[in-house]
């Protein structure tokens, strides 16, 4: 029988089968599902066309429609339907020179990149392994579909992901895999910055992460990575990585806060991620320098927003062997005098009127600051008399 969460994804099934299409449940869905492990989205594989599937569902997203890629909203809940394919010739190692649709299942199958990932599922929960996929995940082994290195001259990417989901799963890799990317390595280079990102933040984020460094280093995967290749500092920085960081800001405010020569900017700008990766990355290793020099306080429980909390706790626990538990953090903050700027009794223009022969400039941006820590670390109370006293005794108006 199958699970409750494959219950919603089984009426998808039902209706593209009502209308004679074949239509499984294929990808690391099956896997996880085999392995008893959370599912997280799963992956519908169909014989209907794109057309066919827009014309059976109300709402369908067309997200891919040339790799034959919908995605269908059912119930508040999004399946990603795909029609049964081959990917032809990958003549510039990047693209399939044309997708082509194809009628069975096994045909499919056996594009798909790893045997634990080539199996498809119907919606009575029997299962279609024609490449003993379920042995594999018994083996706990990763192992290609087919010959490894056509596999991986097709597209790179697949080594990248072969170590991936060593990390990811704790497996080990099937010795023909492994030797082809030792051989094959170089290849990378040719793959899109942004797919190698995708792996590169879901394998730091496995549970045998430190396996996968090992290996990394095995295969010298480093030397074909941005940032990584010109710099082997960081490499060793990445060797010593015990425990899993979950996002890519994660690992950036690592890198900087072991190895201070790099910069923050160029790592994100070599890895082509977004000015929200810097930011968060730039602000933990703020907080993270604030926590060296004076431990948990209010000024660096003020700066820090909520969403990075568990990225603090590990990171701290990694840099400097400390175990800091989230319930200490949201009861100091509950303690804070004010949580925003916005709170501080004291307006912009109330403070520029103290200093009226003054001309507007960076001290006006430099006082309220102060104000501002002055009264989030409780030493001044949050009065505008309090405050306008405070900041006159500060600094004096007298020669402006
Ligand atoms: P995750 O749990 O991270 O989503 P996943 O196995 O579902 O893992 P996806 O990247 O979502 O990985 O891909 C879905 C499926 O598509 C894979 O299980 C695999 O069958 C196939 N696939 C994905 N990328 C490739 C690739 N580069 N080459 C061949 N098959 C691939
Ligand atoms: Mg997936």
């Amino acid at each position: 029988m199958l699970d409750a969460l494959f219950s919603q994804a089984v009426i998808v099934l039902e209706k593209l089968e009502a209308k004679g299409h074949q239509a499984f449940f294929v990808g690391g869905a099956v896997r996880d599902y085999l392995l008893k492990n959370p599912v997280k989205d799963i992956d519908i594989a169909t014989s209907a066309t794109p057309t066919e599937v827009q014309a059976i569902f109300p709402k369908v997203i067309p997200v891919g429609i040339e790799h034959g890629t919908v995605i269908v909203r059912l119930k508040k809940q999004s399946f990603e339907v795909t029609t049964f394919r081959t990917e032809g010739n990958y003549s510039d190692f990047r693209h399939p020179d044309q997708v082509q649709f194809v009628n069975q299942i096994g045909e499919d199958l056996s594009r798909r990149d790893f045997t634990i990932n080539a199996i498809a599922m119907d919606k009575s929960g029997d299962l279609y392994d024609p490449f003993k996929g379920q042995l594999d995940i018994r083996k706990q082994i990763i192992s290609t579909v087919g010959n490894a290195r056509d596999r991986f001259h097709e597209d790179p990417l697949r080594m990248m992901r072969a170590l991936r989901f060593v990390s990811q799963l704790n497996f080990t890799l099937e010795v023909e895999t492994l030797v082809a990317i030792k051989e094959k390595v170089a290849w990378i280079e040719e793959i899109a910055v942004e797919r190698l990102a995708v792996e590169f933040e879901k394998t730091l984020a496995g549970q045998a992460v430190s396996d996968a460094m090992v290996l990394w280093s095995t295969v010298q995967m480093w030397d074909k990575l941005p940032v990584f290749k010109h710099d082997p500092i960081l490499v060793q920085s990445m060797e010593t990585i015990q425990t899993p960081l979950l996002s890519l800001h994660e690992v950036f405010a690592f890198l900087k806060m072991e190895a201070s020569h790099v910069s923050i900017k160029d790592m994100v700008r070599e890895w082509k991620q977004s000015n929200r990766t810097f930011l968060m990355a730039d602000k933990l290793v703020r907080i993270l320098h604030l926590y060296k020099q004076d431990g948990i306080h209010n000024w660096l429980l003020y700066q820090l927003p909520e969403t990075l909390y568990e990225a603090f706790i590990r990171l701290s626990r990694i840099l400097y062997q400390v175990e800091i538990k989230k319930t200490d953090l949201l009861a100091v903050v509950d303690s804070l005098p004010i949580q925003s700027r916005k709170e501080v009794e004291l307006s912009g223009t109330e403070l520029i009127a103290l200093y009226p022969n003054r001309e507007k400039g960076d001290w006006i941006a430099t006082y309220l600051n102060e104000i501002e820590k002055a009264i989030v670390d409780g030493e001044l109370l949050n009065k505008k008399i309090e405050i306008k006293e405070w900041v006159i005794t500060c600094h004096p108006p007298k020669n402006n």
